[in-house]
């Protein structure tokens, strides 16, 4: 058994309003069941996803938080006004973001973007999988599945990863359960995050710096789901996360 993980070179700048399809569709020829990674930086550069820091107004809550953290209040608001919940305020804001992925800073960025200017997350990163898969699929003809990821970190370990925001025509998580194991005993809860495990593969070659590389195919695995599929089906219900009951309890 092997899969192939391939890096899309020569991909320019992006930039507001260009057409990611057709740009990568330029660079490499794909095949049916490919799997396409792709830096949720360079979809939120496409879509205008782009601030100035020096244009935000903090509003009262922010105010309030960057008194108590020491942090800028321009940046704090635009954290909140991507968030839906906040968990903790320093030393990073984790907080859960209106599209309902929980993760530092509401996923706004500064790096790979000029200085002073802040990159908003992709709005609906499962609606932008959904768009450039269908127009890739229109170009290439093949069928294809799109992951849109960015770099989180982990609770409990050091090292932050390519996760999984946005998918298209792939499900998030491979249930076992119900599958026997190598003695014939049942598997009763586990369930794999393919889709993450896949964004960290491609991560491998996209790096976080300067590499350029913010899209990789991976060919030979067959995990091609066609129809409705949506990162929202990993996240935990809110009655049985007990990490998010916990934080609650901290912070009131
Ligand atoms: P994130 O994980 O989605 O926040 O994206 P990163 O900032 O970590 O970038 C992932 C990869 O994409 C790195 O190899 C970057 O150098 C590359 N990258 C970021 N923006 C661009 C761009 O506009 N064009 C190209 N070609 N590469 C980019
Ligand atoms: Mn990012
Ligand atoms: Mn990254």
């Amino acid at each position: 058994m092997k899969f192939e993980a391939i890096a899309v070179e020569k991909i320019p700048l992006i930039h507001e309003g260009d057409n990611l399809p057709s740009i990568i569709c330029e660079k490499i020829g794909l095949q049916d069941r490919d799997i396409m990674i792709i830096a949720s930086t360079i979809v939120a550069k496409a879509e205008g996803e782009i601030f100035r820091l020096e244009d935000i107004t903090p509003g009262e809550e922010a105010l309030e938080i960057a008194a108590r953290t020491g942090k800028d209040p321009r940046f704090i608001q635009a954290v909140l006004s991507k968030s839906r919940e906040v968990f903790v305020e320093t030393p990073f804001m984790l907080v859960t973001t209106l599209a309902g992925h929980t993760c530092v800073n509401a996923g706004i960025d500064e790096s790979n973007i000029e200085n002073g200017f802040l990159l908003y997350p992709p709005e609906n990163p499962d609606a932008s999988a959904l768009k450039i898969g269908k127009e890739l699929e229109k170009l290439s003809g093949k069928k294809l599945s799109i992951i849109i990821t960015d770099t989180n970190g982990r609770a409990f370990k050091i090292g932050q990863t390519g996760v999984a925001i946005g998918i298209y025509n792939i499900k998030p998580v491979k249930r076992w359960i119900g599958e026997k194991d190598l003695f014939g005993k049942v598997l009763e809860i586990t369930e794999q995050a393919i889709a993450d495990e896949l964004a960290g593969a491609a991560n491998l070659l996209m790096g976080e710096g300067a590499g350029g590389i913010p899209v990789v195919i991976i060919r030979g695995l067959d995990y091609y789901c066609e129809g409705d599929t949506s990162i929202k089906e990993s996240y935990r219900p809110e009655n049985m996360d007990v990490i998010k009951q916990g934080l609650r309890c901290l912070r009131n």
